[in-house]
């Protein structure tokens, strides 16, 4: 499948959906490369998995900001193969730094950046823990089997919509709630504590 082909899928699997994250994050090694950079060299030329230029290019052209979040040690390596692949422009942001932690720092800076709430960010990695510690945050998070692709970006919408409407609910319920909390259907019980 070539590239335009994926993008015009991605494009309308996105057209499927009226709730849509604000920005989706995407891991490096092994989620859009099939490869851990530190183990190439920067005068590779490298080259990302099938159907992920589509659908990046997709999410481009929908107006949905994209970023990195990547644990990767050699950032010097992924952002010369980010530059070789000319994806650079694609990115609002590009966190890409060691630690112990399972990209929770990622996403903090990735939203003190650009501020962009973590209930509208959709987040796309192949590793069990950064997808387990980042969806803790409130992050619709994809664990991914072999690279994006056009299956991935499916499930991630309809995983991030899924929430999105839930929390919705949730929110709606608990306005009419407070603005009127004895009319409310979810009727509380208020328990007296006497004094004596
Ligand atoms: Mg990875």
């Amino acid at each position: 499948m070539g590239d335009e082909k994926v993008k015009n899928d991605a494009l309308q699997i996105i057209g499927m959906f009226q709730l849509l994250p604000r920005l989706v994050v995407f891991d490096l090694d092994y989620t859009i490369w099939p490869f851990y950079c530190q183990s190439r060299s920067k005068r590779e030329m490298p080259s990302l998995y099938p159907q992920a230029k589509g659908i990046l290019y997709a999410l481009k052209e929908k107006g949905i900001d994209m970023a990195i979040a990547s644990r990767s040690p050699t950032s010097d390596i992924a952002n010369t193969f980010i530059d070789k692949l000319s994806l650079k422009p694609m990115f609002v942001a590009q966190e890409i730094f060691f630690t112990w932690t399972y990209k929770t720092d990622h996403f903090q800076r990735i939203h003190t950046r650009i501020g962009i709430p973590f209930n509208s960010m959709l987040f796309f990695d192949d590793e069990d823990k950064n997808i387990q510690s980042v969806s803790k945050m409130g992050v619709t998070s994809i664990l991914v089997d072999n690279g994006v692709n056009l299956g991935a970006l499916r499930q991630g919408l309809t995983e991030f919509s899924q929430n999105a409407s839930r929390s919705e609910k949730n929110n709606q319920s608990w306005q009419k709630y407070s603005q009127n909390p004895n009319s409310s259907e979810k009727k509380e019980e208020i328990v007296y504590m006497s004094d004596s």
